[in-house]
Order: structure tokens, then C-alpha cells, then sequence
């Protein structure tokens, strides 16, 4: 399998997954994807059906991924989606919250979201790279909670990675802050920035930017849209799918808390390969870029201003980065449509596909949306609780809010639990009037010691740290930063 870039690049030459892994984004500013989506058939699914987390995920993978020795691959997602890691062999268990109604828990990994089940492989997957290439990886990120915590449990104690992680100081919940604070791994850099989560991601697009100080110093990213965050996702759609049903072809419908749309994305290609999905229901919070464009047909992504902070705050986006992705099928794979529509984007600040054949394909493509607000949120919470037994997270709660008014009676729905609630204990209490229970390992997490290294919102005193701790080639040990 080879890749090619959404815009057309790469079309006469395309690239190995190895040379696709540590960067999602193509010359051309397109977004890497599969030259086709392998299929499935009937009977090769059927055969699937009972098979363990890690061998469904090898099965998956091993389609994407052709360029690894396939006993590499076995190897390290074996020792990626372990009970140890995910608190039980299923790795994604099942729970039925009423009848027809399942629970996805894709969110039992390390920093308790979802983002850990493609992130950890991620982490084994770079170092696999990196160590046949001898090279190093310094990975530069800013985080508002979420992604930065679970890129850093990814990477802590892998080989050739070093992570430059910048927050906002003093602006995250106190279990985000202690999460990624706490790790005393010599390769994790927490820098705390006096400023805002747009100041921190303001810095690293600006270093970023700098061609010759990235080069020199090996800089990279773990952002969304990165092919095999995306191809490791897919692999739950399968354990859910054959999770929630008994006969092989029966169709599956999944609701999905969406953002960036990087998760619903892997239902749509999981689609694509084969599997017998009816309907692929997004859900947005109050920033409902996604429902505007999937009832109505125009795609018009917002600016700061325009962005809520809600209390489903992992889903607070103005654009959705992997769209592109989706969109690319939906011009059935035509970089020149697809810069069109792209370049309606960046010149007009949107476009509109109603009344169009592409406005058919979408309707075909079994994508159906709806919205979700606090209130919404806050019912949900209390009402899974008091009818099914269930204590949800905000996320969680706007998938089943819109999954159950837009599924269809007789087909299984799935909703993905993209996190756990112990994540989001005031929105819980505020809704249940309880504390929600924390897994044990988190018990003491806030009275770990912590450290961090405090900088100033300026690009070149971050560019200092960075340059001074970067690793600087293959075995270069890893140095700590003084807080
Ligand atoms: C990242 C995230 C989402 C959004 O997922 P996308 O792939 O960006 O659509 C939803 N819920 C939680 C808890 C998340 O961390």
C-alpha cells in the first residue's frame, strides 16, 4: 500500500507508509491517504469475528502498513494494546446501556481519552522507524489538556524521542496539570507558558515555521492528522461492530463525539474496507461546524472568535483538520475538485456543496449530524445515570444525546466513549451531584511532586530550551531541564 497526497502530490510517485509516518502533511499542504482502501470480504470479515483485540488490529494494520516485516508489526501492537496498558484484554470493551443502545469504552488507556489508543501505538511505531533509520525525533507540541497528555504517556522512555510539550500555566484542571506534570521521564519537557493555549500553539507554528531551526534540530509533531492515528482508530470500529452483533453482514450504526473528525474518519474508511456500517452519526457541541455542513451542505470553519469554550472542551474547534480527508472521497478522489473546493476555502472562507451531485454523495456516504448544548449534556449525563446505571463524560454524553434521535429503530447503535468521566469531574458533579470515581492508579495523582519549566510567551526563549535539550543524534543521552 502506498499513499498519495489529497491535493495530487505524490500521484505519479506514491509514498511507502514509512515515509508518510512522521508527518500527515503532503508537499502540497493535502493530507496523506491510502492510494485506495483495502477491502474486506464478506467471508474474510466472518473469519474475523471472535478474534482478539491485537490480532483484529494486526489484521487492520497489516493492510496499511506493508513496508514493516509483518512479525514487527505483531510484535509491537502486541506489546501496545496489552490489559496492563488498557485494564483488560478486550482493550475496548462493550456495555449495553439499553436495548440497542452500546457503549464503546475506547477510553481506558493511560490519560483516560480515547487519542491513547492510536497515540500509544504511535509512540512504538516512531521508534521502530526511527531506530532502522538512525534518527532522532524532538516532537514539539501545545496542548490546552488532552492531546498533550497523552502524546507524553506515548513517548515517555521511547528511544530517539524527545517531547517538548507547551501549556498554558495555571489554565488547565488541576488532573490535567498533574497528569503530564508528574511524569519524571528524561525525555518529557514540560514547558508551562505564561500565557494563553493560543500563545503556546502561536510558538510552536512559529518554530516551526523556521525551516532551518526544525531541521537542525529534528523537530516534529504528533497532531491529528496523522495517517496512523487514523488507521489505528479504525481497528475499534471492527472490535465494535462484532462487539454488538451475532450474525455476520448485520448492519451497525456508530454515534460519534467529533472535533477535528479524526474518529469519526476511521468509521468512514472502516466503511470503505468492508464493514457493514449504516449509519456513522457525528455529534458536535455549540461549535457545530460539522452539523452545519453535513444538514445543509456548506462547510464555513470559524474563526477564535467564533470558538465556544463549552463543557465538552476536546470538542472546541473551528475547523476540523482530517474533513479533508472525507472530502477527498466525496470528489471521488480528484485533487483538482478538491483544491477547488479548498482554494473556495481560503479565498471566501467556505463553500457550499448543496444542490450539487457532491451534496448526493454525502448524502450516500451514511454520514447523519446533530448538535448538543450544556443543557443537552447535562440531561444526558443524569439520565444514562439514573436509567441505564451508567456515569458518562460530557463528550460521551453529546454522542448518545444525538445517537439515540437519529438512529434507526432496528439497526445496533454503538456511541464511542471518548473519555472518562473522572477527567471532567465539575461537569459531573454539576450534573449528578457527585464526584466521579477515579481509577484507582489516579488516586494520589494530584499530591505527585511535579515539575515543569516555566517560560515566557516568546518564541525565542522557547527556541533556547528546545535547542539546549533537543537530542541531537542517535544515542545522545537525554538531559533534564532544571525547573
Ligand atoms: C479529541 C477528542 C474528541 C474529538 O475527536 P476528533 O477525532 O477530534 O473528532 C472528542 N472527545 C474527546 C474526549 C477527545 O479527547
Amino acid at each position: 500500500m502506498n499513499y498519495i497526497s489529497t491535493r495530487g502530490a505524490w500521484h505519479d510517485d506514491p509514498q511507502p507508509f514509512r515515509a508518510i509516518l512522521l508527518e500527515g502533511l503532503a508537499p502540497d499542504g493535502g493530507l496523506a491517504v491510502p492510494q485506495r482502501y483495502p477491502r474486506f470480504t464478506a467471508a474474510e470479515l466472518a473469519a474475523l469475528r471472535g478474534a482478539s483485540y491485537p490480532d483484529l488490529a494486526v489484521a487492520v494494520l497489516s493492510r496499511y502498513i506493508t513496508d514493516m516485516p509483518i512479525v514487527d508489526l505483531r510484535r509491537i501492537v502486541s506489546s501496545t494494546y496489552t490489559a496492563a496498558t488498557f485494564g483488560s484484554e478486550e482493550i475496548t470493551p462493550l456495555s449495553t446501556l439499553e436495548p440497542g443502545v452500546h457503549l464503546l469504552h475506547v477510553s481506558n488507556g493511560p490519560t483516560l481519552a480515547f487519542k491513547d489508543i492510536a497515540l500509544q501505538l504511535l509512540g512504538s511505531l516512531f521508534e521502530h522507524a526511527l531506530r532502522d533509520e538512525h534518527r532522532v525525533l524532538n516532537i514539539l507540541g501545545a496542548t490546552s489538556g488532552d492531546t498533550g497528555s497523552s502524546a507524553e504517556y506515548a513517548m515517555r522512555g521511547k528511544r530517539n524521542i524527545a517531547v517538548f510539550m507547551l501549556s498554558p500555566h495555571g489554565r488547565m484542571s488541576a488532573f490535567q496539570q498533574a497528569q503530564m506534570y508528574s511524569l519524571d521521564d528524561p525525555n518529557i519537557h514540560n514547558l508551562a507558558v505564561d500565557g494563553t493555549f493560543d500563545d503556546c500553539q502561536d510558538i510552536v507554528k512559529a518554530l516551526s515555521a523556521d525551516t532551518q531551526f526544525k531541521c537542525a534540530h529534528s523537530l516534529g509533531a504528533v497532531n491529528s492528522i496523522n495517517w496512523a492515528r487514523i488507521a489505528a482508530q479504525v481497528v475499534y470500529y471492527f472490535k465494535g461492530y462484532f462487539a454488538a452483533t451475532t450474525r455476520d453482514g448485520q448492519p451497525v450504526s456508530f454515534a460519534v463525539p467529533s472535533g477535528n473528525f479524526g474518529n469519526v474518519l476511521a468509521g468512514h474508511v472502516a466503511k470503505a474496507m468492508g464493514l457493514p456500517i449504516a449509519q456513522l452519526i457525528v455529534a458536535t457541541n455549540e461549535n457545530d461546524v460539522l452539523d452545519e455542513f453535513f444538514r445543509g451542505g456548506r462547510y464555513r470553519p470559524r474563526g477564535a472568535a467564533e470558538t465556544h469554550a463549552t463543557s465538552s472542551p476536546s470538542m472546541d474547534i473551528s475547523k476540523a483538520s482530517n474533513f479533508e480527508r472525507y472530502m477527498f472521497d466525496i470528489v471521488d478522489r480528484d485533487p483538482a475538485r478538491l483544491r477547488e473546493l479548498w482554494r473556495d476555502l481560503e479565498r471566501g472562507g467556505g463553500f457550499d456543496v448543496a444542490g450539487t451531485p457532491l451534496w448526493e454523495r454525502v448524502g450516500e456516504s451514511g454520514f447523519a449530524s446533530g448538535r448538543s448544548t450544556h443543557a443537552d449534556r447535562l440531561a444526558t449525563i443524569r439520565d444514562v445515570h439514573a436509567r441505564c446505571g451508567a456515569l458518562i463524560d460530557p463528550h460521551t454524553a453529546d454522542g448518545i444525546k444525538v445517537g439515540r434521535e437519529l438512529r434507526q429503530p432496528d439497526v445496533p447503535l454503538v456511541c464511542i466513549e471518548t473519555a472518562l468521566p473522572a477527567k471532567f469531574s465539575a461537569t459531573i458533579r454539576e450534573a449528578v451531584g457527585f464526584e466521579p470515581p477515579r481509577p484507582s492508579a489516579y488516586a494520589d495523582l494530584e499530591s505527585r511532586p511535579q515539575r515543569c519549566t516555566v517560560v515566557a510567551a516568546d518564541p525565542s526563549a522557547v527556541a533556547a530550551i528546545v535547542a539546549k535539550y533537543a537530542l541531537a543524534s542517535v544515542g545522545a543521552a537525554p538531559q533534564r531541564e532544571r525547573a
